[in-house]
């Protein structure tokens, strides 16, 4: 039988509550067998002095830890250097048998982003696109996603036929929560306490990580 995959990559820097509930949603509003989190390299000279990449990982496989619908995926972090989504999609369909449904889940910001994204038009063959709303990010689509939006949005994102090439809006509890803000509130020395799980709470603080640093 097809199975039904759902991915979410980012920074997780660090993984929080957004990330989680918008995964988890979406992976049982789809029935998706499962949704794996795929925390991206960045290049060395940006990682301190917040979090390695290990650290990062470390944080997402605790986050996710005794929760079935949710897995980690560390392709991006075994590669020599980064990895563009596209090539990560190719990589991960490689994997699955050709009727496997492979979703890749995009905030709204990081679906804005996608005419600036390596092979951008070519994702769709791999893969459908679910975009999640984000709360915290503008509403208008850019031009250069106009028409990618008339020819291949399908309203219903139950309706998604096929192994890819649709994108569909989906609804889930809207958390304007970003890993920068909390980065922002660790600096200031606040609680970010019920905005990342305690397991991760607990590694950040045991890792002394997101400490007094200044950033954008
Ligand atoms: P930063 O603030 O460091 O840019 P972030 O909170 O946006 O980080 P990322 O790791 O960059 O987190 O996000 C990974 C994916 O999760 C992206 O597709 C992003 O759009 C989505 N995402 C992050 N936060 C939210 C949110 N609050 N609501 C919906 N989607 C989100």
């Amino acid at each position: 039988m097809a199975r039904r995959i759902g991915i979410l990559g980012g920074t997780f820097n660090p993984v929080h509550i957004a990330h989680l509930r918008g995964a988890l949603e979406v992976a049982e509003q789809l029935g998706l067998d499962e949704l794996r989190l795929i925390p991206s390299a960045r290049p060395p000279h940006r990682e301190a002095p917040q979090a390695t990449a290990e650290q990062r990982l470390a944080m997402v496989e605790l986050a996710v830890a005794g929760e079935l619908r949710l897995a980690v995926d560390d392709r991006e972090l075994r590669r020599a250097k980064p990895s563009f989504t596209y090539d990560t999609l190719e990589s991960v369909r490689g994997e699955l048998a050709v009727d496997d449904q492979l979703f890749l889940l995009l905030g709204w910001d990081a679906f804005c982003g996608l005419p600036t994204w390596h092979r951008w038009q070519e994702l769709l063959e791999h893969c459908h696109i679910l975009v999640l709303q984000r709360p915290d990010a503008d509403s208008e689509a850019p031009e250069a996603l106009r028409d990618l939006l008339a020819a291949r949005s399908v309203n219903d994102p139950q309706a998604l036929a096929g192994a890819g090439g649709q994108i569909a809006f989906v609804w889930q509890t809207p958390l304007a929560v970003s890993a920068t803000q909390i980065r922002h509130l660790l600096a200031e020395g606040r609680s970010v306490r019920f905005l990342v799980p305690d397991a991760v709470l607990a590694y950040i603080h045991a890792h002394g990580l997101y400490r007094g640093q200044t950033e954008s």
